[in-house]
Parts: structure tokens; sequence; C-alpha cells
């Protein structure tokens, strides 16, 4: 059984980026306004994301961390409205079996909170009061300490700068299509990256690319039928220097699909064709259009499940997803990228 539950762990947690994205993800599920995420030897040693969420219900706690358990949905059928990142109950069970994880959390009805020791199975060891606020806490230490090969895999340094880079960028997207958020990110006790609570999503842009890559985005919308799709976002201004000129291979496409940060191949494909098509190739290397894009559709059309990590997402109407891209581009632009 320890095998099996190793095996099926390994597949849903796969990196720091990955353990990271789902402790957020619960946190913004919890309602937080407020995450700080605090890593040490780049996740290896520590990761620590604590929040000022809705906390976990004293009855919820002996199960929290157990396979399968999950607050968020009763039915099959609450899939097709859902408006949580979270509904498998399959994280906190996984992190556990691949590392030593403790929770402290307290609700608004609870007088102080709890520090929680849980096993390899998710289970509490042991627990004691603790003096934090409202919210939850996760710790996880020795992230892959029975899987040799994957902390092998972490090395080098430059993996490891990798994957720092991949927290933030991650961070980063929460930090945008959830502008009232304030998020900060730590890395052996310096603060590598914050962003404060902001109004809007053109505020949330400023907040996390700058100034001066904001200056040239346009707020554009664009409303499908039949199937219904809205999309909304900030694209670069016709004549504008359209791709991010930072030499960094940071990834400036932004694109949600119902609040969701997602990396969708096809859309990814149609805006670098749209907005590469007047460089030479050379110059385009490693260079992405700065654009965030908020696709929103009916949750009955979208499918998360594709993969464990849920950032492809399965739409049933991509062709009418990139008919209405295509269409949002033709509106600014007033030609095709094909
Ligand atoms: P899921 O998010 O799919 O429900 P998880 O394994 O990520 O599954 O979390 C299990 C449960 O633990 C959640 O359904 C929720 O009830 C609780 N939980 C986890 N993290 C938090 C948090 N930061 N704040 C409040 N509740 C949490
Ligand atoms: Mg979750």
């Amino acid at each position: 059984a320890d095998t099996v539950r190793l095996l099926s762990s390994s597949q849903v947690i796969t990196s720091v980026v990955n353990v990271v994205k789902e402790l957020v993800e619960n946190s913004m599920d919890a309602g937080a306004l407020s995450i700080d995420v605090k890593l040490e030897n780049y996740g290896l040693d520590r990761i620590e994301v604590r929040d000022n969420g809705h906390g976990i219900k004293t009855a919820d706690t002996p199960v929290m961390a157990v396979r399968h358990f999950t607050s968020k949905i009763c039915s099959h059928e609450d899939l097709n409205h859902l408006e949580t990142y979270g509904f498998r109950g399959e994280a906190l069970g996984s992190i556990c079996a691949v590392a030593e994880v403790s929770i402290t959390t307290k609700t608004n009805e609870d007088d102080i909170s709890t520090q929680y020791m849980l096993d390899l199975t998710g289970h509490i060891v042991s627990q004691k009061p603790s003096h934090l606020g409202q919210g939850t806490t996760v710790s996880v230490l020795k992230l892959f300490m029975n899987l040799p090969v994957r902390r092998q895999y972490y090395s080098s340094t430059k993996k490891c700068k990798d994957e720092l880079k991949k927290v933030q960028d991650l961070l980063m997207a929460y930090a945008i299509i959830k502008p009232e958020l304030r998020v900060t990110l730590a890395h052996n006790k310096v603060v590598v990256w914050q962003k404060t609570k902001v109004a809007d999503h053109r505020s949330a842009l400023v907040a996390t690319l700058g100034p001066s890559a904001v200056a040239s985005l346009l707020p554009c919308h664009h409303h499908h039928e039949e199937p219904e799709i809205l999309l909304d976002g900030f694209f670069p201004k016709p004549g504008a220097d359209y791709l991010s000129s930072s030499s960094s291979s940071q990834d400036k496409t932004f694109i949600f699909v119902n609040n969701r940060p997602v990396h969708h191949k096809d859309i990814m494909k149609l805006l670098r064709q749209h907005y590469t098509a007047q460089y030479e190739e050379e110059a385009t290397r490693n260079r992405h259009p700065i654009l965030m894009l908020k696709v929103t559709v009916s949750p009955s059309s979208v499918d998360v499940n594709l993969t464990p990590d849920k950032t492809q997402v399965l739409l049933h109407h991509k062709e009418a997803l990139l008919t209405a891209v295509e269409a949002l581009l033709v509106s600014l632009y007033g030609f095709r990228a094909t």
C-alpha cells in the first residue's frame, strides 16, 4: 500500500512549483486575501504557505489531508458548477506521502489555532496549540525525502533557480487574476517578490509587470455567442512593440480559463503567429507577447481533469474559442494573423 501511495502521489506532486500551486489554490479557495509563500533551499528543505482564509473546521481536521477528502464538492453534478480550484481532495494527501507536513489552522469559531503534525498517510500524529491568527499555514519539510531520484533532479543550482522563477511566475498569475490579493514570496528569508492589494486587473498588471510594460496595453473584450464565450483582457496597442523586450525567458503571456491559469497550446500558437508575423524569426526567439487573456465559459464545457496538475484544460468548444480569439485580434488590429 505504501508503494502504491508513493507512486500515485508522485504523479500529482512532481515539483516544488506544483506543491506551491496546490497550496496557494487551497488558500484562494478558502477566500484568502493575503498569502505568504516562504521557501528554504529552493523549497527542498521547506515550503510554507500562510493564508488568512476561513481555516479548517475542527471536525474536518482528522481527514483534511487524507486522500480523497474534499469539502468543496458533494456530488458529481457539482463539477458542472465548479467555482473552486480544488475538487479532488488529492493534493494534501499526495504531499504528505512525499514530505513531512504540518498544518496550523484557525477558523473564526476557534479561540486559538492548532498545529497538526501529519504522517505519510495524512493522518494526525500529534497536535498542539499555536499562536497564529485566523487562517491556515501549511509547512512542507524535506520534499521528496523518500524519492531520491526526484530529489537528485534538483541537485543543480540552475534547476533550482528555474524552479524559483516558475514559482514567481505562478504567483504573478494569481496576483493578476485576483487584484485584491496581497502576496509575498520569500526565499531563504529574503523577500524576492511581492504584490499589494490593488483595485483592478490593470493595476494588478502594473504591480506585477511594471508600468512600462503595461503602458502599451489596451483593454479589450469580445463576446461570442453559441456557445457563449467571454473574452476579456489587455492586449498590445496597435503599432506597439508587441514582444516582451526582457531578455529573460519569462513567459509574460497570461491566459486564464474561468480564472484558472492555463497553458493553452492552441491559443498560445495563435497569438505567437499573430504577434511574430512582422518580425524576423531570429528576433522572436524566447520572446512572448505581453498580454493577459481571460476566457470565461460555462463550467460544464471545461474539463480540468486532463492533467493531474490542472494546468491544461479540455474545452468542449475549442474551435469556437479559437474563432473568438481570432475575432478579437481582428477587431483590435484589423488584420488576420494567418
Ligand atoms: P481539494 O482542494 O481538492 O478539496 P486538498 O487535498 O487540496 O483537496 O485539500 C483538502 C481539504 O482541506 C480541502 O477541501 C479543504 O477543506 C481543506 N483545506 C486545505 N487547505 C486549506 C486552506 N488553506 N484553507 C482552508 N481549508 C483548506
Ligand atoms: Mg486543493
